[in-house]
């Protein structure tokens, strides 16, 4: 019985979804592998830590994305595509993804019918709905439903809301996004907000973050935590220090960093995360932040040519790693200190070289589980200014 109980759950969707690769293998062998990826890809730069794993590695993503299809019998259904390729695995129950956030898409997939709303179809471009996004604020609760349509013209688009919400009447926002293109991006620009406010807050580290649908945030939120922590105690702020967090998003490092530093500047390329950080900094009464919208490597770039100087430089690139541009700037300013926090142990292995052979030197490597059942890991990297 006790065996029974504590059983890995099998996903049955497994081979034909492909989004976790490493299903089938025990939770402590997931780790051990990713251990052992990072490891072989990093090892010239230093040991590295085991992973920090999970307790509970199911249902922790808070981000939900369906897209939306019909079947050959014309049944709608919704799911994700098959890997490399177009077609829609049709998925009633993932294991790693937020349990509420999947009930209510299935609650949407069975109101279309009635709604007279169709399916997008990507080879003649009819029909509406192409994908559904969920957000859910862990410690707020807060639920965003993006509806992610070909065209602004929702049919009886009040009345589908009262009926959602009335089935779920935690979803806070309701965002339309309108994507009429013909693109494998999931979002498109233009957004109408048709419930609420338009974004959902989480509390992350003791401050409060407002995301919009647009923004990037980290999609599991137990790991999160310990992410951070350990990226601002690698840190070791004393409170005197000049901090960049570079690819800032909503300003999440930065703003729990700012406790600790003189001042801290954040830059980030996205607009919308952009917004979300001003108005994050000014309602969590965080006065030594500002924020600079546009190309990280650019402004590090501008910052080095004025001649300015840094102490410490989170760096927090997207998967295709920092840039050459941003790598020597940063150099230039010489912080004592640079955090580097990747989702790619690749472009992290590139990036080190880059660095070590610039005079920094590596103290720590420490994977944090933050995608369990997948191969992918996320890395915190502690590295010095050598003495001279
Ligand atoms: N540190 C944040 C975001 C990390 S994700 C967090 O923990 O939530 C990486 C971020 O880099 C995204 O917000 C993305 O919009 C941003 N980004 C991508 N390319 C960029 C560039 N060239 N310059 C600045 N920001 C960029």
């Amino acid at each position: 019985m006790e065996e029974k109980k504590n059983a890995q759950k099998v996903c049955p969707y497994a081979k034909k979804c492909g989004g976790c690769q490493y299903q089938g293998i025990p939770y402590p062998a997931q780790l051990k592998k990713k251990h052992n990826q990072v490891q072989s890809l990093l090892k010239r730069f230093g040991t590295v830590k085991p992973v920090i794993g999970m307790k509970d590695p199911y249902f922790y993503r808070n981000k939900v994305h369906a897209v939306f299809d019909r079947d050959r019998k014309g049944n709608i259904i919704s799911g994700i595509y098959e890997q490399n390729s177009h077609r829609v695995v049709p998925i009633d129950q993932c294991l790693i993804e937020d349990e509420k956030s999947q009930e209510i898409i299935r609650t949407i997939r069975g109101m279309l019918k009635s709604f007279k709303i169709k399916t997008y179809d990507e080879d003649t471009g009819y029909g509406l709905l192409r994908h559904v996004l969920v957000r859910r604020g862990f410690t707020s609760n807060e639920v965003m439903v993006v509806l992610v349509v070909a065209s602004p013209i929702f049919p009886s688009k009040n009345n589908f809301v009262k009926a959602l919400r009335k089935v779920h009447p935690e979803i806070s926002t309701v965002v339309l996004n309108i994507n009429d293109k013909n693109t494998s991006m999931v979002l498109g620009e233009r957004e109408i907000i048709l419930y609420g406010k338009g974004f959902i807050r989480d509390t992350i580290c003791g401050k409060s973050f407002r995301i919009s649908a647009k923004s990037f945030y980290q999609v599991n939120p137990v790991q999160t935590e310990i992410l951070y922590k350990k990226a601002v105690e690698f840190a070791g702020l004393t409170g005197k220090e000049k901090v960049i967090d570079a690819y800032c998003g909503i300003g999440t490092i930065g703003m729990i960093a700012s406790d600790k530093a003189k001042e801290v500047i954040g830059v980030e390329l996205n607009k919308d995360a952009v917004r979300d950080a001003r108005i994050n900094a000014r309602e969590n009464k965080v006065v030594n932040i500002s924020f600079r919208q546009g190309d990280a490597g650019e402004f590090m770039e501008a910052m080095a040519a004025a001649d300015e100087k840094a102490d410490v430089v989170f760096m927090d690139p997207p998967r295709s790693g920092s840039s050459e541009k941003f790598l020597n700037s940063v150099t230039r300013l010489a912080p004592k200190k640079i955090v580097y926090i990747s989702c790619n142990p690749e472009t992290l292995a590139r990036d080190l070289l880059f660095l070590t052979k610039k005079n920094y030197v590596v103290k720590e490597i420490q994977p944090v589980e933050m995608f369990c059942f997948t191969d992918h890991t996320e890395v915190v990297t502690w590295l010095e200014k050598a003495a001279r």
